[in-house]
């Protein structure tokens, strides 16, 4: 395929026709076009931009590219959450078994790491077996079965997303609306659901930190969802500052398993159960949706006892208390520094090709706006040797800041609803802090 007029085209402001995105998606899932073509296509998009029906056609060959569950004849209500991305985001590991726990299908399909975002798929990985990438046929079998599978793009299921994805995530080409609304939509619509919600982070930490940006992205993926006859709502959720404590991979699905037996942070439950939330409670409350994850891990080739016992995790070879540097008011914790230290760290990728150590990361107790002493532990650094710590305890320094008073008021966890009709500002609490971090390394 002769790619670079197209290339040329979208640098210098021009669109491609829906045969051209057509052609150009197949090429390109089936190894005919070189990664280097793409990334240099994905950055004149970064700064171009997609006409409406180039975001379509993008989509739609994206959809394409691969084949769609469907579920046809099954009654029970399939539904799916998206995030944009964020630095300690687990909700997507608390709320697939949760809702599941509550009688409603979730076919989930997410993403790795991606720029200083941690992924789904990475964090599940760290469970020792378990297997991200199932067939389309044991994916249904298992939703049927079990109420929710959580799997990844594989050759069979969302390839084009599963390769661009990746050249993104190193190619500096993840901040575009159209981009990031072809990847997510691209995989929620080949899940065959029945309604699906978006979680549109903002804030400095989210790849698109404006409201404005965030209530345009927010717009554009409900108008591709509603278009082809799927019910889309989306919730604007506060990424200024990490969510909850746990930020890196195993440390995540450790937070995750707490919060499934009803002991997660107060903001990761507000932003996890912004709606139903009496019923979600409830299935916290049973042990169902702990109990649903561990079903969920055990047939997906997981070790389910994690979910008792999270020493099961791989464990960080060096752990540091980390403790504030002043005494004062927490005004600042930079989620962007704190996930590229976890990429520096060894927790994401640098390259295509490089493998994700699950141990590390960080365990930040403190929130914006709480009262701090020097000298205070309010943070667990879990590196791969002394270099790490060193290196992770550099990067708290420059996030956390630390002040004589709050000067800045930290946004609200879920701050409005999208939906196809219009936009609901919405009020929301901001849960303070959790407990200590813990002095020893975990055994
Ligand atoms: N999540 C995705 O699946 N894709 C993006 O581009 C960003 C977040």
């Amino acid at each position: 395929m002769f790619v670079v007029p197209l290339i040329e085209r979208k640098r210098d402001g021009g669109a491609l026709t829906p045969e051209e995105w057509s052609a150009l998606i197949a090429a390109y899932t089936q190894a005919r076009v070189p990664d280097y073509q793409m990334a240099a296509l994905l950055m004149a998009v970064v700064f171009r931009g997609l006409e409406r029906q180039e975001l379509a056609a993008l989509t739609d060959a994206m959809l394409a590219s691969g084949q769609r569950l469907s579920f046809d004849g099954w009654a029970t209500p399939r539904v799916d959450k998206h995030s944009t991305g964020g630095v300690g985001d687990k909700v997507s590991l608390v709320l697939a078994p949760l809702v599941a726990a509550c009688g409603v299908a979730v076919p989930m399909m997410s993403g790795r790491g991606l720029g200083h975002t941690g992924g789904t798929l990475d964090k599940l990985e760290s469970i020792p077996g378990f297997r991200t990438a199932l067939s389309l046929a044991e994916t249904k079998q298992q939703v049927q079965r079990l109420g929710c599978a959580m799997i990844g793009q594989t050759p069979e299921i969302a390839p084009a997303d599963r390769r661009l994805y990746a050249l993104r995530d190193v190619t500096g080409t993840v901040e575009a609306i159209p981009l990031i609304a072809a990847s997510i939509m691209s995989k929620k619509l080949a899940e065959g659901l029945t309604a699906l919600v978006l979680d549109v982070k903002r804030g400095s930490g989210a790849f698109l930190p404006d409201l404005k940006q965030g209530l345009e992205l927010a717009r554009t993926m409900i108008a591709l969802g509603e278009d082809r006859g799927c019910p889309t709502v989306a919730l604007l959720t506060a990424m200024d500052r990490p969510l909850g404590r746990a930020c890196g991979n195993a440390l995540e699905i450790e937070e995750a398993i707490l919060a499934l037996r009803g002991e997660g942070p107060p903001d990761l439950m507000t932003v996890t159960s912004s709606k139903a939330r009496k019923k979600l409670e409830s299935a916290l409350g049973s042990g169902l949706a702990a109990e649903k994850f561990e079903q969920l891990i055990e047939a997906q080739g997981g070790n389910p006892r994690v979910v008792e016992d999270p020493a099961v995790l791989p464990q960080a070879l060096a752990v540091e208390v980390y403790a504030a540097a002043a005494t004062g008011v927490v005004v600042r914790i930079e989620p962007r520094t704190v996930g590229r230290a976890i990429v520096a760290m060894g927790g994401g990728r640098l390259q295509v090709e490089d493998s994700v150590d699950p141990t590390v990361g960080f365990v930040i107790s403190i929130k914006p706006g709480d009262k701090v002493l020097a000298g205070e532990p309010i943070a667990s650094v879990y590196a791969r040797d002394a270099s790490g710590v060193e290196l992770g305890c550099q990067a708290l320094g420059r996030a956390i800041v630390i002040a004589d008073r709050l000067t800045e008021k930290p946004l609200p966890l879920v701050s409005h609803r999208v939906t196809k009709a219009g936009v609901e500002e919405l009020g929301s609490t901001l849960p303070r802090r959790g407990p200590r971090p813990r002095a020893a390394p975990r055994d």
